[in-house]
């Protein structure tokens, strides 16, 4: 049983092929520059590194170098195509159709597409994946799984906005949340690692990454989530400002003549702690300024940690209470020193972390202190598998 899961964006395309019996990556890779020049094929075989540089003129392409890649008489890891047994592709916006993962029929084709609407950089490229998949392997049975599907559980009161009820009805503007596979991902992990129901616990999951969002994970559903109609709300990001005052964006209009290209750049490529400190998106490079005195870096971190802890203790109220906390994806992962500023002082919330275990490297971890209330824990993020676990139990063994 090999399911391929495939992660099409605009000009890139990764991919992972999974052997589902023992969970084991064969292979993994990523096309880049699709559609530009000096377009190249980077690949893991068996444990191997391989660079291919090669045209790829458009996904067909991409898709087409994947399967040679896969099947390459000399370092392939299958004999052929015929082996893949099925396709899991992530896809960003299922809108309000999709609250679960779903077989790739025609139907569900089409209201994909009608997603696009709400999510042209990320969608688009979705479908363009899927399609050049479809074309190379007609017969065999796709997923798709949906960044979205995770948070549609969230209550009304939490997804709408308060603006004119009728842009909700009539153009869909609400709140959707994104990350949803890795949030149920990390939750349901942490409750293995706790060796309790998912069903009893109420976890905070915090993803953070270039894109950051954290999650309220209530009995195991998604009840409120920092992201909003777009992946732009919540918590300072990499270059994203997150959550700001809306009427700053009237005055941009009205007093400097921004447009809404300049608005994007703006406020998607050029503030989060970017922004703040002037000197990078990298969370390794801002520890690195912060302990050599620059003080712009240590105020980027200083209000990143401040709205993630603002964030963890409204989720905590909005759930009556918390019983674990998750740090996943890079900075989660990785960041100890981040972590600690995040945690620090939530005492009274019972989350307390031992700081010898939070600097300590490893996979998945419980990093809080031996009598601490709130379990405080590090667990990887894996998507890729996620989604092959969505595809392997829509598709099931035919
Ligand atoms: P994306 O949202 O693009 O998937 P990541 O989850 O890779 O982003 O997160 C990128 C951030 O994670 C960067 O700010 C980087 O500093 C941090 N990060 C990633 N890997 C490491 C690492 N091994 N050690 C420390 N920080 C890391």
């Amino acid at each position: 049983m090999k399911i391929l899961v495939i992660n099409s964006g605009s000009s890139s395309l990764k991919y992972q092929l999974f052997d589902m019996e023992k969970e084991q990556v064969l292979a993994k890779g990523l096309c880049d520059r699709i559609g530009i020049q000096n377009s190249f094929l980077k690949y893991r075989n068996n444990g191997k590194e391989f660079i291919k540089e090669v045209e790829l003129k458009d996904h067909n392409d991409a898709i087409r170098e994947v399967i040679n890649a896969l099947t390459d008489s000399e370092h392939g890891v299958i004999k052929s195509m015929d082996e893949i047994t099925s396709v899991g592709h992530r896809v960003v916006h299922g809108g309000e159709k999709f609250y679960k993962s779903a077989i790739i029929d025609d139907e569900v084709l089409s209201t994909i597409e009608e997603c696009i609407e709400l999510a042209p950089l990320h969608n688009g490229p979705n479908m363009i994946g899927i399609k050049a998949c479809k074309k190379l392997m007609p017969n065999v049975p796709m997923v798709a799984v949906f960044d979205t599907a995770f948070h549609q559980t969230m209550p009304k009161k939490a997804f709408l906005y308060a603006l004119p009820y009728s842009m909700y009805e009539e153009q869909g503007v609400r709140r959707y949340g994104f990350h949803g596979t890795s949030h149920k991902y990390v939750a349901e992990r942490a409750a293995v690692m706790l060796n309790r129901p998912l069903e009893e616990l109420r976890i905070v999951t915090c993803h953070l990454g270039n894109g950051s969002s954290i999650c309220a994970v209530k009995y195991g559903k998604s009840v409120d989530t920092s992201m909003g109609y777009t992946p732009l709300a919540g918590v300072p990001m990499g270059t994203r400002s997150g959550s700001i005052d809306p009427a700053i964006i009237i005055s941009l209009i009205e007093h400097d003549k921004y447009d809404s290209e300049m608005l994007n750049e703006l406020l998607n490529k050029k503030s989060g702690v970017l922004g703040i400190s002037g000197i990078s998106s990298d969370f390794r490079d801002l520890d690195e300024a912060a302990d050599n005195g620059n003080e712009r870096a240590e105020l980027a971190l200083e209000i990143f940690a401040y709205q993630v802890k603002k964030y963890i203790g409204a989720y905590a109220a909005a759930m009556s209470g918390i019983d674990a906390l998750v740090f996943t994806a890079g900075i989660g992962e990785n960041n100890s020193s981040l972590r600690k500023r995040v945690v620090t002082d939530l005492e009274f919330l019972g989350i307390e972390i031992d700081e010898e275990k939070n600097r300590q490297r490893g996979s998945e971890m419980d990093i809080s202190k031996e009598h601490a209330k709130v379990r405080t824990l590090v667990i990887p993020t894996n998507e890729e598998l996620a989604i092959a676990r969505e595809t392997l139990k829509l598709i099931g063994n035919r």
